[in-house]
């Protein structure tokens, strides 16, 4: 009698997950380097769906497209929904339609950015498709990375995806319109952002009443002083 581990070959073990981050990682830098070149800042937004990302797009665009060349690339599964929504408002936009795909990867921004002309641009913004989990993994070059937290959602989202908050330069908890009568639990929700992501600036605004934006404007304008310094903990 023979143990089956003698007479069957051994499985071959695919490590498909680790080979396709690796070659993510070589357009991100590939990216990375391009941008630099531009002297473009880019801004990656991450965020569970309905956390708000295109309303805080909406509001940055027409408030700031006539002081800063900007451009915006949008990720979404199926509809050119986010990027109608961001027409108009002076700033140029790409959209991606990912089809079943759950993320951006390196190489559908790099193809995005033949639309684009980098060296007219100051601002390039990332809208993820909105996903908190493998988003977070995958680097697309960017300067800067801001993950989004809304007051409607649970003060426990920075626990329950850490990956996403740990890589963030920023956390922006949008719709404090709405924080009352959510019940949401300001000081509990800051400690978990702090607790994941000690690294991160916390911005809190609502993009509906325009409270908190001029902050994220200047933190915003603080990143394109220092762009060239692009985030090295990721
Ligand atoms: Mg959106
Ligand atoms: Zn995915």
């Amino acid at each position: 009698m023979t143990s089956p581990q003698e007479t069957s070959p051994p499985l071959k073990v695919l490590h498909l997950g680790k080979d396709l981050l690796a070659s993510n990682r070589q357009h991100a830098a590939a990216n990375r380097a391009r941008f630099q070149a531009a002297g473009v800042l880019v801004v990656n937004l991450l965020s569970a769906p309905g956390s708000g990302k295109t309303a805080l797009l909406e509001r940055t665009l027409s408030d700031l497209a006539d002081r800063w060349p900007v451009a915006v690339i949008t990720g979404d599964l199926q509809t050119d929904n986010d990027a109608r929504r961001l027409a108009g408002r002076g700033a140029v936009i790409v959209p991606i339609a990912t089809g079943t795909l759950c993320h951006l990867e390196a190489s559908m921004i790099g193809r995005a950015c033949e639309e684009l002309d980098l060296t007219r641009l100051q601002l390039l913004f990332i809208e993820n498709v909105g996903n908190l989990v493998c988003p977070a993994s995958y680097d697309l070059g960017e300067t800067r990375r801001i993950v989004l937290l809304s007051t409607t959602e649970g003060e426990d989202k920075p626990l329950k995806y850490p990956l996403a908050f740990k890589s963030a330069d920023a956390v922006v908890i949008t719709k404090t319109d709405l924080a009352e009568p959510a019940g949401f639990r300001r000081e509990e929700a800051r400690a978990n952002v702090t607790a994941v992501a000690p690294q991160a600036d916390i911005i809190e605004l609502s993009a509906r009443t325009g409270q908190g934006m001029q902050e994220f404007y200047l933190w915003l304008e603080a990143a394109l002083v220092s762009r060239s310094a692009a985030a090295v903990h990721r």
